[in-house]
């Protein structure tokens, strides 16, 4: 865990010690220890495990690639987590990711644990041949400790359904006669896959911010008018006027959730600019997202760079450096790129008042702290980004039941889901003065504590 997160699990765990009506069972010296206990426990992955993989590239050349499966803590049921093909992958951010896993799934009532993988790789840099290679090696490897009911990966930054599907093949060829349709998650639907499973985070990522703007404040608004506090102010500013969106990233996740946005009839919201790593795209008066993700869907993944592309496809907008995105002016920001988007340098710039935070940690605790300080509501990934690990979890089940459900039915799950989470988090975000990530923390740490000490593991 980085010191950050190791930071607010301590906090949530302090929070928790003080609070009597927690665990009551446990009280004077006891508690002392248990609770210093569960800060070790919680702050350290069970198992790092690290691989040499032997590739025997397609140019002739054999080289090692550095490749990790971090199992984190398994107290609410197998580990589960994604794996991620990125040339910045490294052990420290491997078991970050997993602790976070851990987290996620303990918030959102999930019964797995946390786990994560990585290798050191530029997929783009490797040939389909080599990236299919590198998936067989990488389960022939690990294969030990995967399974439907031990470790269940699914695909993270640089993967996605082609390479789960090779991996559960290799999965079911080194153990014949064994279930293997939940080993993986976010397997193509053809392969035993989850309709809506490919949407699932983008999908879930909106939900959020939906369920923020409509069916919270259509619940409890006159309750929110009453809380004297600064997110109070900025959510019911924003309550009755047209809002502007930007989304940072045009992925799997960016653009399934601008997508949702365009499409939204819930909300009275326009897309004003997204970007990927080469451009940001911006129009004030609203961008065309369904044919920028059809553009984008034939051009690799890239979004259009030229005004003859633009042109081309029909959608007009002014081409800026990618990243203005995040300083132009708007409401709401959507981050679902990469870790550490917004930080000391570039907080200042910031005019949203909503940050959404579909990838895993975009805001570093500096930037956190000044935008929360000026009353920017950030709904962190361990809330926001779920929607993934939620559909695997639906995924899992359909698999073992070998009943699959209709597209709506899964996004109606996932509403469900979400929105129980929310009711839980919400109330107390706005009540007391502890920021969202942190009541979404002391939530988790709820539940982990609570079935660490029922099964014994603190004596
Ligand atoms: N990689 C996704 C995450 O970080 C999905 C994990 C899963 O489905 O197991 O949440």
């Amino acid at each position: 865990m980085t010191n950050q997160t190791v930071d607010i699990v301590k906090d949530s765990l302090q929070a928790l010690v003080d609070n009597q009506a927690f665990l009551p069972e446990l009280n004077g010296e006891r508690r002392t220890k248990a609770f210093t206990s569960l800060l070790s426990i919680l702050s350290t992955p069970n198992h790092v495990n690290k691989s040499y993989l032997r590739i025997a590239l397609e140019n002739g050349q054999v080289v090692r690639i550095p490749a990790f499966r971090v199992q984190h803590n398994n107290i609410l049921g197998p580990y589960k987590g994604g794996i991620r093909f990125h040339e910045s992958v490294n052990e420290e951010e491997v078991v970050n990711l997993a602790s976070l896993m851990t987290l996620k799934n303990a918030l959102h009532q999930v019964p797995f644990g946390g786990g994560k993988g990585g290798v050191i790789i530029n997929p783009r840099e490797y040939s389909e041949k080599d990236l299919y290679v590198i998936c067989k090696k990488y389960v022939q490897y690990f294969s030990d400790i995967l399974g439907p009911d031990k470790d269940i990966p699914a695909p993270d930054v640089g993967t996605g359904e082609r390479e789960m599907d090779w991996m559960m093949g290799e999965y079911k060829s080194i153990r014949p006669g064994e279930s293997y349709r939940g080993s993986f998650t976010g397997k193509s639907v053809e392969n035993g896959g989850s309709l809506g499973r490919r949407e699932a985070t983008g999908k879930g990522v909106y939900y959020t911010f939906r369920y923020l703007m409509h069916d919270f404040l259509e619940k409890h608004e006159t309750w929110v008018s009453e809380r004297d506090n600064k997110f109070a102010k900025t959510v019911l500013a924003l309550k009755s006027k047209p809002l502007t969106v930007a989304v940072q990233g045009f992925g799997n996740v960016g653009s399934v959730a601008a997508l949702a946005a365009y499409q939204c009839n819930y909300l009275n919201n326009k897309v004003v600019a997204v970007s990927d790593r080469n451009v940001t795209l911006h129009n004030s008066e609203g961008l065309d997202i369904p044919s920028l993700v059809k553009f984008c869907s034939s051009n690799h993944g890239d979004l259009p760079t030229t005004d003859m592309e633009l042109k081309h496809i029909g959608v007009k907008a002014e081409i800026l450096n990618r990243e203005d995105v995040l300083s132009l002016n708007m409401d709401v920001l959507f981050l679902a790129a990469l870790e550490n988007q917004v930080h000391d340098n570039n907080k200042k710039g910031i005019k949203a008042r909503i940050i959404v935070e579909g990838a895993n940690a975009p805001v570093t605790t500096e930037a956190d702290d000044y935008l929360s300080e000026q009353g920017v509501v950030i709904i962190p990934d361990i809330l926001a980004n779920a929607g993934g690990v939620i559909v695997s979890y639906l995924e899992w089940l359909q698999g073992r039941e070998t009943q699959f459900y209709q597209e709506d039915e899964v996004f109606e799950k996932l509403y469900e889901k979400m929105s129980d989470t929310f009711e839980a988090v919400l109330p107390q975000f706005f009540n007391d003065p502890f920021p969202l990530r942190q009541n979404c923390y002391i939530h988790a740490v709820m539940k982990l504590s609570t079935i660490l000490y029922r099964q014994g593991k603190l004596y």
